[in-house]
């Protein structure tokens, strides 16, 4: 299981993914990777 890194849940791998700075982000749902999208910077350190 990967983090989600918007809301902090356990998410499943694979399933929704986004690429930020060549590394693979995996979210809960849409909705948290359309916040990761908008402003990734927000939620990566
Ligand atoms: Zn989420």
């Amino acid at each position: 299981m990967a983090k989600d890194p918007v809301c902090g849940m356990e998410a499943k791998e694979g399933k929704i993914t986004s690429k930020y700075k060549c590394k693979t982000y995996s979210f809960c749902s849409s909705t948290c990777k359309w916040a990761f999208d908008s402003n990734p910077k927000q939620f990566v350190k």
